[in-house]
């Protein structure tokens, strides 16, 4: 076989039927075969199928159909774009959505069980879709990413079991044709739909690209590249041509949005590079992931992760904190999925900057109420800039009130109230 190419297309490269023409004009552009393309769902369906399931957690059954029938109309136009003869592929939406309805009805699922098999739909919806349309023009298979990607059954954050998922994918991606896949999802042995966490399409790609040994993977994106800052945040930012691995999962782990922090691992495992490239410029150069010892070219980078908490623990009865608090803070924090951006602890407090998540958070709050006197700062937001020069520091916390502060030589961290 000659070596698989992966694609990947996030919600953003398929939000309308102009989008998904465009798509298939980039794979026409590729001839080498098997390419596999992963796609997730169409624009903002993801938010939309969790706002369903919302309305299932809290028995609006009324509320949940209506989104369904927003979510049908949505796709049911971008169809009518694009193809003369609908009615087949309607129909095959149509039966997607009515199995969301049936899922609706019961309620036997816990939380994650009924999330996932609810959100993955918008997934299969937008697929079966864009298997249709790149069909018309090049030989194109729709593939069940469920018998492919194989997991454990942690709902919402499942992990995928790689040899199973290995051997799954080798024996039935078809060697001659576009393979099109569905990002984010998977299931368990038994056949039950999991998801990989939000934002999850990218890690997909990175799976196919690990058990085919591609060439590379590469990951379309309404940006030219990856920058050293989000442009929507920050000013004058850069494009990074080529980047190592290494300071790749370094900037993904601080929150570089680009990149799902998972995605790196499998494919410097095999030395796989990634391609991050324009969707709307596809023959411009784009970054390049791996194969490099050094970033090209080296610049500072900027990273700011809203949405945060500033937790403060502090003793009771002032004692040090020692290793026995901070063990079962941890504990408490892994057992309900905190997530902790930066730590610090003085002689009696322990500060904490999470993702302010408005479950999780108060739940912890309510466990540690009595073991510590607890403060809860929000509306706070972390910048981490790696490889600081001085001026860039000063620039970005010029007239801010920093509420914690840390470096190490590669990397300055600065927790601020949201401006
Ligand atoms: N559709 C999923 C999400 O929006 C997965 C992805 O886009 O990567 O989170
Ligand atoms: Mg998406």
């Amino acid at each position: 076989m000659s070596t698989p190419l992966v694609f990947k297309f996030g919600g953003a490269s398929v939000k309308d039927a102009d989008s998904v023409r465009n798509v298939a004009r980039i794979i026409g552009l590729f001839t080498q075969r098997p390419m596999v393309v992963v796609v997730s769902a169409m624009g903002k369906t993801t938010n939309a199928f969790e706002e369903i399931v919302e309305h299932w957690s809290r028995n609006e059954l009324g509320l949940a159909r209506k989104k369904i029938d927003a979510i049908r109309a949505f796709h049911f136009e971008i169809i009518e774009a694009l193809f003369e003869a609908p009615a087949a592929i309607k129909s095959n939406v149509e039966e997607l959505l009515n199995q969301v309805s049936a899922g609706i009805d019961r309620i036997d699922q816990s939380y994650g069980e009924a999330y996932d098999f609810i959100v993955h739909h918008g997934e299969l919806i937008s697929t079966k879709i864009i298997a249709e349309y790149v069909g018309k023009s090049t030989p194109t298979v729709w593939q069940d990413t469920r018998l492919l990607v194989r997991t454990d059954n942690q709902f919402r954050r499942a992990t995928v079991r790689w040899e199973e998922t290995t051997h799954a994918i080798q024996k039935r991606i078809d060697l001659d044709k576009v393979n099109i896949v569905q990002g984010f999802i998977g299931a368990t042995a038994s056949g039950i739909p999991t998801t990989l966490g939000r934002e999850g399409s990218d890690y997909t790609g990175a799976v196919f690209a690990f058990c085919l040994g591609a060439d590379s993977l590469t990951i379309w994106k309404d940006v030219p590249g990856m920058l050293n800052g989000d442009p929507k945040t920050f000013q004058n930012t850069t494009k990074i041509d080529r980047l190592p691995f290494n300071e790749a999962i370094e900037l993904a782990f601080y929150g570089a949005s680009i990149i799902h922090p998972k995605t790196i691992q499998p494919l410097k495992k095999k030395g796989i590079p990634l391609h991050i490239k324009s969707f709307v410029d596809p023959t411009a150069q784009g970054t390049t992931i791996g194969g490099v010892d050094r970033a090209t070219p080296e610049v500072p980078n900027f990273i700011l992760k809203k949405n945060q908490a500033l937790l403060q623990l502090k003793t009771t009865d002032l004692a040090f904190i020692a290793e026995h608090h901070l063990s079962s803070i941890y504990q408490l924090f892994a057992d309900q999925g905190v997530v902790v951006n930066l730590m610090r602890n003085t002689a009696t407090k322990a500060l904490f900057c999470i993702n302010h998540d408005p479950i999780i958070v108060p739940k912890v709050m309510g466990e540690l109420t009595g073991l510590f006197d607890l403060e809860l700062v929000t509306d706070v937001e972390l910048l981490t800039i790696r490889h600081y020069r001085k001026e860039d520091e000063e620039r970005e916390t010029k007239g801010r009130a920093i509420l914690l502060e840390q470096r190490t030589p590669d990397v300055v961290q600065f927790v601020f109230k949201t401006r």
